[in-house]
């Protein structure tokens, strides 16, 4: 079967094949979404749905990540998506991970966030764990959408509202613009974009060989809090100070880090920092973990939930914690910069976020990607 009248097809409908989508709908282009599954079931549903400003890497990321914010409130609006809770709070226990904080709100990126004495912040922030720590910083920047319910909506009103036509359950095969090919159809577009996710091995590999990326696998738990609390927003911690590059590239980390590797060494080994969102239904979502491999290990580790749940009982005043779901997700790694973007040709773009930072970024992502082309 052939299919024409298509002016951009994308290959992958995770969040940076939606933002193309959007965005290239939206400037008058009649596109076309092709993914291999019946429904996303990759990176974009497994996340926290947090759409993170404060803490990217300083440069392309942050700016990304802060446009990508307002788009999403855009997109939500229209497409019935429900902002679950905005702003960020990072604890900081040890007096290291304050003078991080210290010197992250001298940055222009700072700008806006607010240091709070742990008195002042248990006052606004009750949810904290504030008895025994440095500081918080409250960043109000962040969002968090539920990603299971959001990327399934923002598909739909893709579809009904702006026209973009998808195929579910049909992996592409071959791309050779201006064909784009099916096991079961060819569609034709003057324009390609792949956005193929953890799919390194497939029609991506020719331009993604030459990056040598890996995946990184996270371990994620949803529990349910008893006696049930509400979180203030989005919640981190000390560890999140050296891993996410806004705060980990500052001279202060270091600091941090010798004190971490001394007192949190298990964690570090497994790449945990803490993340704390919440549900509707008043659970949280809580993570992570990561371990980098060629084909990661699929067994996932109690020892390392555990980790991640003490993490979770030192930075937030949770009674129980009973863990009612756990699950595993992946992500490319292993490129200098946070997003990949190959051009082998006039007609062709292959997208990649090598980080942790695609829901954060992929609106801002797209809008480059589609405005240099
Ligand atoms: C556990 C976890 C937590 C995270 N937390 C956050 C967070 O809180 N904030 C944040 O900003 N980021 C977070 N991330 C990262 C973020 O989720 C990813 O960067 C983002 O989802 C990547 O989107 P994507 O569209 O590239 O990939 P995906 O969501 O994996 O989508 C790629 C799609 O392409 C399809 N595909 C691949 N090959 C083909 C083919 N040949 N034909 C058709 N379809 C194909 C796949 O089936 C897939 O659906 C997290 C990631 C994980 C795993």
């Amino acid at each position: 079967m052939s299919e024409r009248g298509f002016d951009l097809v994308v290959v992958g409908a995770g969040i940076v094949g939606l933002a193309h989508a959007y965005l290239a709908a939206r400037r008058g282009l009649r596109v076309a979404v092709v993914e291999r599954d019946h429904r996303c079931v990759g990176a974009s549903i497994r996340n926290f749905g947090f759409v993170t400003v404060s803490g990217q890497r300083a440069g392309d990321t942050w700016r990304r990540a802060l446009r990508s914010r307002d788009v999403w409130i855009e997109v939500a609006a229209a497409a019935g998506i429900r902002i679950e809770h905005r702003g960020l709070w990072l604890l900081a226990r040890r007096p290291a991970a304050r003078a991080v904080l210290e010197a992250f709100l001298r940055t222009p990126m700072g700008a806006q966030c607010t240091l709070h004495e742990p008195d002042e912040a248990a006052a606004l922030a009750p949810a904290l764990r504030t008895d025994g720590a440095a500081a918080a910083m409250h960043s109000p920047h962040e969002l968090r959408v539920e990603s299971r319910d959001a990327i399934a909506l923002l598909a739909a009103w893709l579809a009904e509202a702006l026209g973009v036509r998808f195929f579910f359950g049909e992996a592409v095969l071959d791309v050779a613009p201006p064909r784009v090919r099916t096991a079961q159809r060819t569609l034709h577009a003057a324009r390609t974009v792949l956005c193929p996710g953890t799919e390194l091995t497939g029609v991506a590999a020719p331009f993604l060989a030459p990056h040598r990326l890996r995946l990184t696998r996270l371990q994620m738990l949803r529990v349910r809090p008893e006696p049930p609390l509400r979180l203030p927003g989005a919640v981190m911690g000390d560890l999140s100070l050296v891993r996410y590059a806004g705060y980990a590239a500052l001279p202060e980390a270091g600091a941090l880090r010798v004190q971490l590797e001394a007192e949190a060494p298990h964690s570090l080994a497994h790449g945990i920092h803490l993340i704390a969102v919440q549900s509707a239904d008043g659970t949280l979502v809580v993570g992570d973990s990561h371990h980098d491999d060629a084909s990661p290990w699929p067994f996932a580790s109690d020892a390392v939930d555990e980790l991640i749940l003490g993490h979770l009982r030192e930075t937030v005043d949770v009674g129980r914690a009973d863990v009612v779901e756990r699950w595993t997700g992946l992500y490319p790694v292993g490129h200098e910069a946070d997003c990949l973007v190959a051009a082998p040709d006039a007609a062709l773009r292959v997208v990649v976020v090598a980080s942790g930072t695609g829901a954060s970024t992929a609106f801002g992502i797209a809008e480059d990607v589609l405005g240099r082309w």
